[in-house]
C-alpha cells in the first residue's frame, strides 16, 4: 500500500473542512495536468517551505507532512502544545507553507504502476524501454528526475529519460519544477526543507556553499531528530531544488533524507517519522528566532 495524489487530495479536502485558517492554492500543473497544491498556516514574519515528494518512492514525506499539518492545525485550533511548543505562538510567529508532493504524476506510477490506456504512459513504455514500473519510478511522467532538473549545477547524468537521474533536456524543463522555482521566487522564503527518503540524513550545502547559519540549523535538526549532518557526494549533489535555492538566495536550504530501510518505505514507519521530523522542524523553527 502506498500514498498516492487521490489519497492526498482526500486527505487536503479532509484537513481543509477542518482547518478553514489554512489556505489551499495551486502553485502549478504536473506534465498530467494534476495541480500542485500548497498548503499555507499562519501569519507570521518569517516564512518557511516545506516541499515533499519531488521523487515517485517516496511518498511517505506526503503522507507525514499532511499528518504534521493535522497535528499542528488541531493544536493551533484547541490553543494546545506542540511538542513543548505553543501552537498559537507559532502561528503569529511563523507562516508556513507546504507542497505536499511536488511530483503528483511520479508517486501515481510509483504506487499504481502505468495504465496502459494513458497515452503519456505508452509513451514512456516505449522510450524507457521498461514495462515494470511501480517500485523504481522516481521521475515525472515524462521520466525526468524533477530534482535534478533545477538551474544548480545542471548537467547530462543520463542521455535519455529513466526511473531515475535524468536530468532532463535543459534545467527547468520541467512544469513541477517551474512550479516550484517560480512559487520560490514570489515568496522570497528564510528557509527551506525539502524532504526526501531514505536514510537519516541532512544536507545543506551546495557545491561549498552555505547560508551563514546553515551548519549550526543542521545541527540543531540532527540533534531533535537523531538524523545525521551530511555533505552530499555524487550525483547527489547538483540540480536540486535546495541546490538551487541556497545558490539563487544565499538562505539556509536543506535536504532531509527521512526514515530507513529500502524505497518505498513501508507505511509501518509513520510514526516515528512523524515523530523525528516534527521535532526536526520545529527545531529548525526555534533556532531561527533564536538567531534573528
Ligand atoms: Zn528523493
Amino acid at each position: 500500500m502506498g500514498y498516492d495524489y487521490k489519497q492526498l487530495r482526500e486527505d487536503m479536502d479532509r484537513f481543509l473542512g477542518r482547518f478553514p485558517f489554512a489556505q489551499n492554492s495551486i502553485i502549478g500543473y504536473s506534465v498530467m495536468k494534476n495541480p500542485i497544491h500548497c498548503i499555507k498556516i499562519g501569519d507570521g514574519d518569517t516564512k518557511i517551505f516545506i516541499n515533499c515528494a519531488h521523487h515517485g518512492l517516496e511518498y511517505l514525506t506526503s503522507a507525514f507532512i499532511m499528518r504534521f499539518l493535522r497535528e499542528y492545525a488541531a493544536a493551533i485550533k484547541c490553543g494546545g502544545d506542540f511538542f513543548g511548543y505553543n501552537a498559537a505562538d507559532l502561528r503569529r510567529q511563523i507562516t508556513l507553507y507546504v507542497v505536499p508532493m511536488v511530483n503528483p504524476d511520479g508517486v501515481d506510477i510509483a504506487v499504481n504502476g502505468l495504465d496502459i490506456t494513458n497515452p503519456y504512459h505508452q509513451r514512456l513504455i516505449s522510450l524507457v524501454g521498461i514495462h515494470s514500473f511501480n517500485r523504481v519510478w522516481q521521475a515525472n511522467a515524462r521520466g525526468v528526475d524533477i530534482n535534478h532538473n533545477y538551474n544548480a549545477g545542471w548537467r547530462v547524468v543520463k542521455t535519455k529519460p529513466s526511473p531515475t537521474q535524468y536530468s532532463g533536456p535543459y534545467s527547468e524543463s520541467e512544469p513541477e519544477t517551474k512550479a516550484i522555482v517560480d512559487f520560490i521566487r514570489k515568496e522570497k522564503f528564510d528557509l527551506l526543507i525539502a524532504f526526501h527518503s531514505q536514510g537519516g540524513e541532512i544536507y545543506y550545502d551546495f557545491d561549498g556553499m552555505v547560508a551563514e547559519n546553515s551548519r549550526v540549523l543542521a545541527e540543531k535538526m540532527a540533534q531533535a531528530s537523531g538524523y545525521a549532518v551530511c555533505t552530499p557526494v555524487g550525483s547527489a549533489a547538483f540540480g536540486g531544488c535546495k541546490d538551487w535555492f541556497i545558490k539563487e538566495f544565499g538562505k539556509a536550504g536543506f535536504t532531509v533524507e527521512i526514515g530507513h530501510g529500502k524505497n518505498p518505505l513501508p507505511m509501518e514507519q509513520l510514526d516515528e517519522i512523524y515523530e523525528e521530523n516534527a521535532r526536526l522542524i520545529l527545531s529548525s523553527v526555534e533556532e531561527l528566532h533564536e538567531q534573528a
